[in-house]
């Protein structure tokens, strides 16, 4: 019998241990596990790295199968036992993928192998077999999973269509918004040409565009996107936005379409150019009728005036004639001279009126406060006869028609001293700063209005007193404010209620 040397043996057991500590290092880095079940005693060995896997100690593993299981997901544990009683069962090759849960509760996927080894009666005697730890694996696939059904989604459910096709022009996926949008199901789509979504000349067209880009790389539309026309299964052709863009998967080329109906657009478009060119005619319509309206004023002023002038000497003469005149027809006398007034009155109304929306807008410097002060001047004789007092706070110099605005304040003023309750009539003006304009206010103590009526007073020939209630007027005069104001770039509005006095107010944007 031949004895080794102690040297050699040393040796040969020093390079038994190096091969032994490389075999750990690559398990250890391949995240693998070597165990052994022995059949007639139960006992399970686990190689340090194994222990390692599941998180335990170097020897820490209780050897027992009931250990072994604890540590397994509850949810795996049966099939785990399944898988490993049948490869005894069977005397097959035992494989299975379970999740262990490791003391400190971290979950982690493992990948099972084993093989029956059977024992000097030929009998099984234990099982050997290797464990891989696959959790980053399973969780790359999960988060593959996850995203590719979050995309999915996301292409399921998009509003646009989104089709891709491949180097020959043929349709290799659609979503159902392409289903929506032409017509088709997926499947009359899928392995055709995508020239049936396109009328024609496009369509024949189409061949060559894509043979040409992908010989010259000379893009009409990849990476761009444009309005396109596309045809869908009815026949009916139909406005799109397209944005084709390309991808490379290996070396095949890709083309992914996303095309957005853009028919309502289209439709609101038209209907917008639609509503713009009726606006302009109804513009010309305005202008034309302005201008008739101003024509009819000076036929008013011109040919209506003089008959009333006569109408009024004639009255006149009569009423001084020598002739003695009984009662009755004096009285008729001053019904004609009345009548001839009112109609005068409107005259000038009409007039001023027609003034205030044409002829062209002399805007300058105008100082409210002096512009205030003519009007009152004019306005004396009425104000005195109705014990009427007119005060006003500092007012501006604006950027404005001051003829204009004289008859604005005149308006006001007027309607203010009209429209009076028991006490003598009190007229406050006033002016304040507000976001890039001027407000300016006209408040009386007069019968005031109601609110549902506030929007009827600014109406021309609309009047909430009649002449029986002891009101006279045309219903012009608020009217002729607003035209005034609009043309300025303002607006006009009332706050009343009844009996409480009406305030006026009108804003007029400031200017440079
Ligand atoms: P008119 O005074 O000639 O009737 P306006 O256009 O000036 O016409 O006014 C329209 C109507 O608005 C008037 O009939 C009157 O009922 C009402 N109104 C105008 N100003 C006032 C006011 N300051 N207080 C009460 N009511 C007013």
């Amino acid at each position: 019998m031949h004895h080794r040397k102690p040297d050699e043996l040393n040796a040969a057991q020093n390079a038994l241990c190096e091969s032994r500590e490389c075999l750990e290092m690559a398990m250890e880095a391949g995240r693998l596990g070597i165990w052994e079940w022995r059949l007639d005693t139960g006992r399970i060995t686990w190689s340090p790295t194994l222990e390692r896997i599941h998180g335990l100690e170097r020897g820490a593993f209780a050897s027992t199968i009931e250990a072994y299981l604890r540590g397994i997901h509850p949810e795996d544990r049966d099939r785990v036992l399944d898988h490993i009683q049948q490869a005894i069962r069977e005397r097959t090759e035992y494989r299975g993928e379970y999740r262990i849960i490791r003391p400190d509760g971290r979950i982690a996927w493992l990948e099972a192998r084993g093989r029956l080894v059977a024992g000097p009666n030929g009998q099984p005697e234990r099982m050997v077999g290797v464990c891989l730890d696959v959790t980053d694996r399973r969780q790359a696939e999960e988060a593959l999973r996850d995203s590719e059904s979050r995309l999915r989604a996301v292409v399921e459910t998009a509003a646009d269509g989104i089709i891709t096709i491949d180097a020959d022009g043929i349709i290799r996926t659609v979503n159902p918004a392409v289903e929506r949008i032409f017509g088709y199901s997926a499947d009359e789509l899928i392995g055709h040409n995508v020239g049936i979504l396109m009328p024609e000349p496009y369509r024949s067209e189409h061949d060559n565009y894509v043979k040409n880009f992908l010989r010259t790389g000379h893009a009409k539309i990849i990476g761009i996107g444009r309005e396109v026309v596309g045809l869908r299964k009815d026949g009916k052709v139909i406005p799109l936005y397209l944005a084709v863009s390309e991808t490379r998967i290996g070396d095949r080329r890709i083309f992914t379409g996303i095309v957005h109906d853009i028919s309502d657009r289209k439709a609101a478009e038209e209907a917008l150019a639609r509503q713009a060119q009726e606006l302009e005619q109804q513009a010309r319509e305005l202008a034309r009728s302005n201008e008739e309206l101003e024509n009819f004023a000076g036929i008013v002023s011109h040919d209506l005036r003089s008959p009333l002038v006569t109408l009024a000497g004639c009255a006149r003469l009569l009423e001084e004639s020598p002739a003695a005149l009984d009662p009755e027809s004096r009285e008729l006398i001053q019904t004609i001279r009345d009548s001839v007034e009112h109609l005068n009155e409107l005259i000038n109304s009409l007039l001023s009126y027609a003034r205030a929306g044409s002829g062209e807008l002399k805007v300058g410097p105008c100082d409210c406060e002096q512009v205030l002060q003519k009007v009152l001047v004019g306005l004396k004789v009425v104000l005195e006869a109705n014990r009427a007092e007119v005060t006003h706070d500092p007012l501006p110099t604006i950027c404005a028609d001051a003829a204009l605005m004289a008859q604005l304040f005149q308006n006001l003023i007027e309607n203010g001293l009209k429209y009076h309750g028991q006490d003598p009539p009190r007229i406050h003006v006033s002016a304040t700063a507000g976001a890039g304009e001027w407000v300016f206010s006209v408040r009386d103590n007069g019968i005031g209005i109601a609110p549902e009526d506030f929007p009827k007073v600014f109406e021309i020939f609309r009047r909430l007193h009649d002449d029986t209630s002891g009101y006279s007027g045309a219903g012009i005069g608020l009217a002729t404010c607003k035209r005034i104001v609009e043309r300025h770039g303002g607006r006009i509005w009332v706050e009343s209620q009844p009996g409480q006095g009406a305030t006026f107010f009108f804003a007029i944007p400031q200017q440079e």
